[in-house]
């Protein structure tokens, strides 16, 4: 079955007791067993629940993998993944990661014992430098927050084949829908589903998509020793968002496009980051690797935070929010939201300046985000 067909059906429509079209919410907390030895599949929620179970079938198969695990945050599921590493290991990240992810790598997985680099992944020979005798697995995660860089998938897996390291992508930016991880020979796929899987910004919850049994059965092992798992209503609204995420990433991704070409071509915008723009350095890469060029943009507006300040407090349509990934167009400044936990130099270096502001383009018409962003640039 086509992409889209299995967003609406897999896991699904499977009640046998009456025949429910959508997937009913199992909130029981355990389930009784038919003798010591059998039950029907199901004996306590931490481990395993019928709704949970119907979107990890459906998340799984949009990825391509054998098996998934959905839980409690996007942050769980990167937590659950990186339990496939042992104290001493050692990984190698971007420097551009996302903020919430660096800080668990940096601050308290080290505690635990792991090593991290944290290397531009734009250049493969960073990447080789970077592996030492421990080294274990790298951390993928493009496009990268907030200025959309491209890395190369594919080139990174060969280099992890080679030296027998794992690797784990944060796919959360695009969705399977423009990108599958999979077949550019990456091992784990981790995503939170509070972005575009969701889509409806009224859930967190993320989710680990696994391709080998070995990596199945730690993975499931993992999430239930942890007790990371999500609630069966969180599943539900996961599931009932995922539906509809093939025509809504159309949605997006015509709104970003329109968007983009609109703030490139004003007076006011001294640069615009989105790998849809043929200015964009990794746009061929883009092309290449994604289905589509995704819906998440931001630009440096002309001058400094002051007009910055005046664009987002002059916005029509647009919330100012973070997050990302909802129906709902948002603006954010990393400057003192989203990238506020970096520190001064650290999001200099990264090239988020004082005049950057972030989008998330939601599922309104094109024409009224323009309209919106026109309207506060014209205070900028
Ligand atoms: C939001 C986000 C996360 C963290 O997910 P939560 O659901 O907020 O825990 C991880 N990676 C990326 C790329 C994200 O955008």
């Amino acid at each position: 079955m086509n992409f889209e067909t299995r967003c609406v059906h897999t896991g699904v429509d499977k009640d046998k007791a009456f025949n429910s079209c959508t997937t009913p919410i199992y909130t029981s907390s355990t389930f009784s067993w038919d003798t010591l030895t059998t039950n029907k599949g199901f004996d306590y929620t931490r481990s395993g629940n019928p709704t949970r179970r119907a979107l990890e079938e459906n998340l799984a198969s949009l990825e391509g993998g054998i098996d998934c695990r959905a839980t409690c945050t996007g942050m769980a599921a990167i937590t659950t993944s990186m339990y496939l590493f042992k104290p001493g290991d050692h990984i190698i990240a971007g420097h551009d990661i996302y903020g919430g992810t660096y800080r668990l790598f940096a601050n308290v997985l080290t505690e635990q014992g792991l090593q991290f680099s944290f290397v531009n992944m734009q250049d493969m020979a960073n990447i080789k430098a970077a592996i030492r005798p421990n080294t274990k697995g790298i951390w993928i995660e493009t496009p990268s927050n907030p200025l959309l860089n491209i890395i190369d998938i594919a080139a990174i897996t060969s280099i992890a084949k080679a030296a027998n390291l794992l690797t784990i992508a944060d796919n959360t930016f695009l969705s399977p829908y423009l990108q599958r991880p999979f077949e550019l020979g990456v091992d784990v796929v981790v995503h939170s589903t509070t972005k575009y899987l969701n889509g409806h910004s009224d859930v967190v919850g993320g989710c680990v998509i696994t391709r080998t049994k070995e990596h199945a059965d730690r993975i499931s092992y993992i999430t239930n020793a942890l007790g990371l798992a999500c609630s069966p209503f969180d599943a539900w609204l996961v599931l009932r968002g995922v539906k509809t995420l093939g025509p809504r990433m159309e949605a997006h991704q015509k709104g970003a496009m329109a968007v983009a070409r609109f703030l490139a071509a004003h007076p006011k915008v001294e640069h615009v980051y989105y790998p849809g723009l043929e200015t964009h350095p990794q746009h061929a890469l883009a092309k290449k690797q994604q289905k589509g060029f995704g819906a998440m943009l931001s630009f440096d507006v002309k001058g400094g935070r002051p007009e910055a300040e005046r664009v987002m407090e002059n916005l029509q349509v647009f919330q100012l929010a973070e997050s990302l990934g909802g129906v709902e167009s948002l603006v954010e400044y990393p400057e003192t939201m989203s990238h506020a936990s970096m520190s001064l130099e650290a999001r200099r270096a990264a090239g988020i300046s004082e005049r950057t502001i972030r989008v998330s383009i939601g599922i309104e018409h094109p024409d009224d985000l323009v309209a919106g962003l026109k309207h506060a640039l014209t205070f900028a």
